[in-house]
């Protein structure tokens, strides 16, 4: 049966008008079953309904571990066996939820965990949904703490511009005011730079873009990440160029630091001339090791040398700070 968390608001109205009960009923639904409470009660015909028609199951957290940051990290389980894993972050007072979008990667990025493992399938929007829905409920029964709405990256296993209609939906679901409620700056969608997503991108309700960039130059960003033999960096930035920013909006450029790979001078330079002249953050991710990865973490001083020449190149730059990374939950740690 399908689940009901895969359903818009209009893909339950259409649905209930095809009952012949009346549209403003999916409102009361979507209350429900995402605020968890409704002026109004559906009476048991609606229910019995929706029961005969689609399931309200939800995946199940099959493992949960703790890092000593406050960093979980979840094994989260479909109904075909299937597994992902979702990562509940604490910053400030707030927390984000990391979701995956696909079991496994087709993107095979040569410092990446998860790459290593190839793509088993798409996640189907009820799944990305179901892993926000656990989670926050784990936040809440075991958190408990005044952090209202979790912020939501898709940062988690898989490429999410490869699974295009599925996460368009599922992040239609989460900003319905009605439903999930979440606002466009508390969702950021990260991308290798698949460029046929990309040029839908503007299809995509209006949230955060972060590219993970990594490298400006077309051959190591090739050896980073293979599809740039496919989707060059001149392709990818005339597709970024065109994305809708609002005020004060900047896309975000994810820079995983390697030793000795992409942290030189010219490295600088190049990313200033690429840039410099565009609405851009840098967000620089120091390279997390993994079991068998050949490359090196850089030193903390020479991830704080290569942030001063970008500051000094008068490029806004920050470090991310890596979280959870004894528990392997860090960016690119992600394997099932
Ligand atoms: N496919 C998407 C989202 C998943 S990866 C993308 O490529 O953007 C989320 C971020 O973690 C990306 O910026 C990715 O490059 C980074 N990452 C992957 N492996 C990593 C590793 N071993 N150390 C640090 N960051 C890594």
């Amino acid at each position: 049966m399908e689940s009901i968390y895969g359903l818009t608001k209009n893909d339950l109205s259409l649905f209930l008008a095809s009952h012949g009960r009346s549209k403003n009923l999916a409102v009361i639904i979507y209350e429900t079953l995402y605020k968890k409470k409704s002026k109004q009660i559906l009476s048991t015909e609606t229910w019995n309904l929706l029961r005969n028609n689609y399931s309200f199951d939800l995946p199940v957290i099959s493992v949960s571990s703790k890092a000593n940051d406050g960093t979980y990290k979840f094994l989260i389980e479909f109904v075909d066996g299937k597994k992902v894993e979702t990562v509940l972050i604490p910053f400030h007072k707030r927390y984000t939820i990391c979701l995956s979008s696909q079991v496994g990667c087709a993107m095979k990025c040569s410092f990446c965990y998860t790459g290593t493992m190839g793509l088993t399938r798409h996640l189907k929007t009820s799944e990305i949904i179901g892993q926000y829905m656990v989670v926050k409920k784990f936040l809440e029964t075991e958190i408990a703490t005044a952090a209202l709405i979790p912020n939501i990256v898709f940062m988690g296993q898989g490429e999410p511009l490869h699974n295009f209609d599925e996460v368009q939906k599922a992040l239609e679901i989460l900003l319905d005011s009605e439903g999930a409620a979440l606002g466009p700056r508390q969702i950021t969608l990260s991308t290798a730079g698949y460029l046929p997503g990309l040029k839908k991108f503007n299809l995509m309700p209006n949230i955060n873009l972060a590219l993970s960039l990594h490298s400006p130059f077309n051959q190591t960003r090739k050896d980073l990440i293979p599809i740039t033999g496919q989707y060059p960096i001149e392709e990818i930035f005339s597709a970024l160029d065109k994305v809708k920013l609002m005020k004060r909006q900047f896309i975000t450029y994810e820079y995983l630091l390697i030793a000795e790979v992409n942290d030189g001078l010219k490295d600088a330079d190049e990313l200033q001339n690429l840039l410099g002249k565009r609405k851009s953050i840098i967000n620089i991710i120091p390279f997390n090791p993994f079991p068998g990865s050949t490359y090196k973490r850089p030193t903390e001083e020479s991830v704080e040398n290569f942030k001063a020449m970008l500051v000094e190149r008068k490029l806004r730059t920050m470090v991310r700070l890596t979280k959870g990374t004894e528990i392997l939950a860090a960016c690119g740690q992600l394997i099932s």
